[in-house]
């Protein structure tokens, strides 16, 4: 079993019209406060991003945002526990991976979906051996997952690597589903 200290989770930087991704991102902060999971995130201050973070910081839980200076001036959050500026998106993905020990995309648009798909992708190439998870609150990832499926059907994504990416519509399953994986990588190109 996996040893979660702390978590990664990509979401939304606006809250969205379904009132389930506002819910879920709720009940997922209460989780990592009970299990003592410090939450690693984007450092912004608005929709899902934000309602993660203030959930768990008036439940006492710990958060670290990486934020772009050139984001981080407009719309940093600067109640965290640890608010950490770097000078490149590129550097803040790179902290933001090194910091974790597993990802969680919850709902979110393009910026979650680049996220989600690098750490997935590095991986699939062995650059790290974290745990990656869809959050699929109401189906918002289904259409997602069943393009990764089609890609298994069509042979242009190996069935081991599909399984390096797990989902749930419930934050404590998938929590779980992260701490059980036992994937091992295997060399995408044999
Ligand atoms: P999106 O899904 O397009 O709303 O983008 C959300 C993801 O991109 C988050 O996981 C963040 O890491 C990053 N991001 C996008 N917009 C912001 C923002 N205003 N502040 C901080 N991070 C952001």
């Amino acid at each position: 079993m996996r040893n979660l200290r702390e978590l990664c989770v990509f979401c939304g930087s606006s809250l969205g019209s379904n009132p389930a991704h506002a819910a879920n991102a709720v009940a997922l902060a209460h989780l990592l406060v009970a299990d003592d999971i410090g939450l690693v995130y984007g450092g912004g201050e608005t929709g899902l991003m934000g309602l993660i973070a203030d959930t768990v910081l008036e439940l006492g839980g710990r958060v670290t945002g990486i934020i772009p200076v050139s984001l981080g001036k407009e719309v940093a959050h600067r109640g965290l526990t640890e608010l950490i500026e770097t000078d490149t998106m590129h550097q803040r993905k790179a902290l933001m991976y090194e910091r974790s020990d597993g990802f969680i995309a919850m709902p979110g648009g393009l910026g979650t979906l680049e996220e989600v798909a690098e750490v997935a992708t590095w991986r699939q190439i062995g650059m790290h051996d974290k745990p990656v998870g869809f959050l699929d609150t109401d189906g918002y990832y289904s259409s997602l997952l069943a393009w990764l499926d089609r890609a298994v059907d069509d042979g242009l994504l190996k069935e081991k690597n599909r399984a390096l990416v797990v989902s749930s519509n419930d934050p404590a399953t998938l929590l779980d589903l992260l701490r059980n994986d036992a994937t091992e990588y295997e060399p995408k190109w044999q």
